[in-house]
């Protein structure tokens, strides 16, 4: 049942024009009230083909960076100004920059879990599904992936013509979980599909039966015949797993799978940025046009 809250954000979302994207990690009241859920660059995608002309973005600030890059003549809203990304900020835009000065044949590969300015001086973007087929297609002599060191090294091993360096960054949210915790519960589900993210520990992904992105995982348990799923990702995946799976036991890989920055954006956060126009985010134009290069380059790759 929809309650006043609720009823109030849908009907200042028709007045003002806006629409409201929810990243699969937001809490299940979020995501229920958006009008899309997906991962951060698919947001972005569809929020620039959209009519809107006002974006919320339910997630965290990169996410709304990424959007407004695409989406520059759109006004762009993160619900909560404190939801970041402690992976975004294990590497800067001047660590990129003196690692290209210190090797003029280096190309950078930057996740989109990145900021607009690392991303501004990165070659070319990937996201975590189409990250060894951007390294595969580079034509680089030597080539540094940033700042996810678990996705980074995945790709790398499975690449071992490619001279890669990867950036020691990490999610704290999937690297926390380690063989030990994968045995234990593994041990209670002896005959459960494991499948995991690549942000995770490469000692995990080697336990897993499938390692891929959200929507990959998302997409495999509608497939797959095992009644019993293991996920190793974050726990807002599993509700929409569970709900698109009623008759398949889903069960989180660990407790600890959970991004706190995501579960920031609350109901009363989104109803106050579209009440009030506040939480704009802004790229400056000269950093938004080459962090677009790189997006562009990335959705150029076949
Ligand atoms: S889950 Fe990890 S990568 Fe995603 S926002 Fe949280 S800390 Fe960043």
């Amino acid at each position: 049942m929809v309650n006043e809250l609720e009823s109030e954000i849908l009907r200042l979302k028709q007045e003002k024009g806006a629409m409201i994207f929810a990243h699969h990690y937001q809490i299940d009241e979020v995501k229920a009230i958006a009008d899309h859920v997906g991962d951060s660059l698919e947001m972005a995608r569809i929020a620039a083909d959209s009519e809107a002309d006002i974006l919320v973005i339910c997630g965290v600030s990169f996410m709304a960076e990424t959007a407004k890059i695409l989406s520059p003549s759109k006004t762009v809203l993160l619900p909560n100004l404190g939801a970041g990304c402690p992976m975004a900020d294990m590497v800067t835009a001047d660590d990129v920059r003196k690692a290209k000065e210190a090797d003029p044949g280096l190309k950078v590969v930057c996740y989109v879990n990145s900021s607009a300015e690392v991303k501004a001086e990165s070659d070319i973007c990937c996201t975590s599904s189409n990250a060894l087929k951007v390294v595969s297609n580079l034509e680089a002599e030597r080539i540094l992936f940033v700042p996810d060191q678990n996705l980074g090294g995945y790709v790398s091993k499975q690449c071992p013509e490619r001279e890669i360096a990867v950036w020691r960054g990490f999610c704290p949210t999937h690297h926390r979980v380690e063989s030990l915790d994968v045995a234990r519960t593994m041990a209670k589900y002896p005959n459960a599909y494991l499948m995991v993210h690549p942000e995770c520990r490469p000692e995990v992904l080697d336990y897993a039966d499938f390692v891929g992105s959200t929507s990959q995982i998302i997409n495999r348990c509608r497939t797959i015949e095992a009644q019993t799923i293991v996920i190793g990702t974050e726990v807002g995946v599993i509700s929409t797993i569970r709900r698109e799976n009623p008759g398949k036991e889903i069960v989180l890989l660990d407790d600890v799978m959970v991004c706190p920055n995501m579960k920031k954006t609350t109901l009363e956060d989104v109803y106050r940025v579209l009440r009030d126009g506040t939480n704009a985010i802004e790229v400056d134009e000269n950093i938004r046009e080459k962090a677009f290069g790189a997006i562009d380059a990335m959705l150029k790759v076949r």
